[in-house]
Order: structure tokens, then C-alpha cells, then sequence
């Protein structure tokens, strides 16, 4: 059995910037990263955005060359499926009985698109926003004609999806149960500034309904059945509706958690030298007013393998970081700063009708997060007031002309 100091599960962003960061603090020890995935660490943002366009070959992609690994001393092991863990051993083994011996183990295997489970699901045509295979497919179904697309999802995942197929002339159809998209993770003003945009551009968007079935012709997917009775004929079904935490293994292992896996702020697991990082780590997040939750971003992932590695270096560190995200969706650019999960208040800086404003959260008179559109200058500013916490005037703070960055004068 191979022996390793630290094996890392998972080659996303956590995964692979946790292997990056350990060498960078000067880690000496053996690293094994092992992977379901077939390919090198890759950046999964683009997937929906410039991949799915086809403005971007994979080798842009990758999180760093093919070469690099080797030069770092860092195995990697794809294609490896790693299915049981005996956390009394330090033994972690592989669907396909590969065993490898470890340290310490560090988590950070994500999670599995959520797919429909109503009859239908399972039909060819059918595809889930994850993986480079689950874009290629989609792109190759686009190449061999596939025009008429229903999104199932208003989250960004499944809105960035719309955004380019409408820049590639598809029909979009965007089914959405709740009544209004993005609601997990923003406010009114940015659900109906997107929704109009969307809708401007030519995306047919269907607000508080459900999916009963999706009807095949044969194998493949012919139309989604909706809850309302309305059938909407479709080529292919884009399927955006959130992740399952794959965290079966570490839970079976001992680990706790009920929304993937509980983590500290030095991001261990409640069983010794188990770590969990990135979207299936819950934690207790300092900017979202201490709730315990699981944040899906490439910020949460690489911060916390930022963490993990300080700590795997016998470093003092704490998971903290300020929350940060970004969209793309036509020619519109959103950024997020803060977790707008606990505010009393929202504040609109700038004009909504223009494409150029901010949506700031509030909590007792401080900013918790704010989302902007096309609103570089605010996002930068605001992460500095996020950060400090300081009361701002609520009158000045809704004047656009006034530079947030002059709120913190105070
Ligand atoms: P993602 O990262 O995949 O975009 P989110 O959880 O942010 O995931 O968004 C998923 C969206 O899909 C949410 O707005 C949710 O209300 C919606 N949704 C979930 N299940 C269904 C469903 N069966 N039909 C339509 N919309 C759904």
C-alpha cells in the first residue's frame, strides 16, 4: 500500500489549491491528490461561461500546467473514485481497490450536480452543468442541431447557461420553481433587474412552476411537462438546480454533518486528521452573522485550502475570509461581496434602469454584502466597509455619487 503524508480527495479549486499552498508554506511531506476526474485541476467557472461558448479551449483552463505537478512533487491520481474511508487505519480506499495510507486527509470533493427526480430525468438529453464531459455533451448536441433548449433553474449556473445560448441563436426556455430567480442568494432588486434582462434578450422565463415529467421520443428527451399542464418541446434539457454534497464516504467514516460535512475554522471534521474544504464543508461563517452554512465559490474553496494548509504546516490560522463572487451573463457583469444571508435593510445605489447599480445589504446600519452590476468601482470599495464593520449613513449610502469608500470616514 502507498504511504502518504497528506491525501488530498478532489481536484477542483479546493483540492488543487490546497496541494499548491502546502508547497508554497514549504511543505516537505509526500502529497497524493486522488480524483473521480479524468483531467488535471481545471477551473469550473468558465464551464458555464466561456467553455460552453466555445471561446475558450480546455488547455486554458487548467489551474496550471500539465508540468507543474511533477515539478512540485505532487501525485495526482485520476479516475479514482474514493469510496471508503477507515479513519481508525488512516486508510482511504478507492471503488476500484486502490489503497492509499494517509496522515492526514483532506476532503474536498465537492459535490454531484442535483439532477430531476420526476419521470424522465434519466432521458438522453438530459445533462447537468458540472464537468468538462457535461459541457462537452452539450456542445456537441448544440453542433449536431440541437436549437430548442429548456434551462431547468434560475440560479446562476442555470441563468449563465441562457446567456450563452441565446449569443449562440438557440431558443431558451428558463423554468424556474420559485417565483422569481437567483432568490437563494440575492435580493428582490437583482432578481428582477436579471429576470428583465433576460427576458430582453429573448429568454422565454417561466417563474413559480415546477417540472412534472420530461417526455421522451424514444431514448431521448422531446419536452418538459410542466406542473401548470403546459408541455414546452425541447431538443435538450439543461438541468441548473444545485449541488449534493458527495461527502458519503467521510460521513460513513465517522464524520458529522447534516448539510455536508461540519468543519471548525481550522477546517477539521470532527474525526482526527479528517479536513473538509470548499462546497461541502459546513462552517461557521463570520460574515454571515455566525450562521453554519456551506458557501459554493471558488473564493470559499481556495481560501479554505489556504487555511488547511497553514494548518497541515503547523501555522496559526483560522477560516475568515470575505466572501466574494462574480457572474457574467451577456455583456453584464455581477460581483458579490458579503453573504447577504443576515441584513435588516437593502439600499440601491445608481440606476437600475441604466445596468449600473448596486444592491447594498444592510445589518444594523453596517454593509453585510452588496451585489453589483456592472459596478466595479462599488464591489472594491465595498469589500474594505465590509470588512471594517463601521456604521454608514444609510441617506449618504444611497447616493450614488457618493463614493462608498467616503462612507468610511465616518
Ligand atoms: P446552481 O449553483 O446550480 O445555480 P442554486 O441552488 O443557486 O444552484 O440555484 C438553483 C435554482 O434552481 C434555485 O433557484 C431553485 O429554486 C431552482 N430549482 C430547484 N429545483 C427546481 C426544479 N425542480 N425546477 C425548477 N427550478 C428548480
Amino acid at each position: 500500500m502507498r504511504m502518504y503524508d497528506v491525501v488530498i480527495v478532489g481536484s477542483g479549486h479546493g483540492g488543487a489549491q490546497a496541494a499548491i499552498s502546502l508547497r508554497q508554506f514549504g511543505f516537505e511531506g509526500s502529497i497524493l491528490m486522488v480524483s473521480r476526474d479524468t483531467e488535471l485541476p481545471y477551473e469550473r467557472p468558465p464551464l458555464s461561461k466561456e467553455y460552453l461558448a466555445g471561446e475558450k479551449p480546455f488547455e486554458r483552463l487548467l489551474i496550471r500546467p500539465a508540468e507543474f505537478w511533477n515539478s512540485k512533487n505532487i501525485e495526482i491520481e485520476l479516475d479514482c473514485d474514493m469510496v471508503s474511508i477507515d479513519a481508525e487505519s488512516h486508510v482511504a480506499s478507492s471503488a476500484d481497490g486502490r489503497q492509499f495510507a494517509y496522515g492526514s486527509l483532506v476532503w474536498a470533493a465537492g459535490g454531484e450536480p442535483r439532477m430531476l427526480s420526476c419521470p424522465g430525468a434519466d432521458l438522453q438529453g438530459v445533462h447537468g452543468v458540472r464537468s468538462r464531459a457535461d459541457v462537452d455533451h452539450i456542445a456537441a448536441s448544440l453542433r449536431s442541431g440541437a436549437n430548442r433548449i429548456v434551462v431547468i433553474g434560475g440560479g446562476y449556473i442555470g441563468l449563465e447557461a441562457a446567456a450563452v445560448l441565446r449569443k449562440m441563436r438557440r431558443e431558451v426556455v428558463l423554468v424556474e420553481a420559485l417565483p422569481r430567480v437567483l432568490s437563494r442568494v440575492a435580493g428582490e432588486t437583482i432578481s428582477h433587474f436579471v429576470q428583465s434582462m433576460h427576458k430582453g434578450q429573448g429568454v422565454d422565463l417561466r417563474l413559480g412552476v415546477g417540472v412534472k415529467r420530461l417526455v421522451g421520443d424514444g431514448s431521448n428527451v422531446s419536452g418538459v411537462e410542466l406542473t401548470d399542464g403546459t408541455h414546452i418541446p425541447a431538443d435538450m434539457v439543461i438541468v441548473g438546480i444545485g449541488i449534493i454534497p458527495s461527502v458519503e464516504p467521510v460521513k460513513r467514516a465517522g464524520v458529522s454533518g447534516e448539510n455536508g460535512v461540519d468543519v471548525d475554522e481550522q477546517c477539521k471534521t470532527s474525526v482526527a486528521d479528517i479536513y473538509a474544504i470548499g462546497d461541502c464543508a459546513c462552517h461557521t461563517n463570520a460574515w454571515a452573522g455566525g450562521a453554519h452554512l456551506r458557501v459554493e465559490s471558488v473564493q470559499n474553496a481556495s481560501d479554505m485550502a489556504t487555511t488547511v494548509a497553514k494548518v497541515l504546516c503547523g501555522q496559526d490560522a483560522a477560516y475568515d475570509a470575505i466572501p466574494w463572487f462574480w457572474s457574467n451573463q451577456y455583456d453584464c457583469r455581477m460581483q458579490t461581496a458579503g453573504l447577504s444571508v443576515d441584513y435588516d435593510q437593502t439600499v440601491v445605489r445608481g440606476l437600475v434602469a441604466e445596468a449600473k447599480f448596486s444592491l447594498v445589504y444592510c445589518k444594523d446600519g453596517r454593509i453585510s454584502a452588496i451585489d453589483c452590476i456592472n459596478n466595479t468601482k462599488d464591489y472594491v470599495q465595498a469589500r474594505k466597509l465590509i470588512e471594517t464593520r463601521k456604521v454608514v449613513d444609510s441617506v449618504r449610502l444611497a447616493d450614488a455619487s457618493v463614493p462608498l469608500k467616503a462612507l468610511g470616514d465616518l
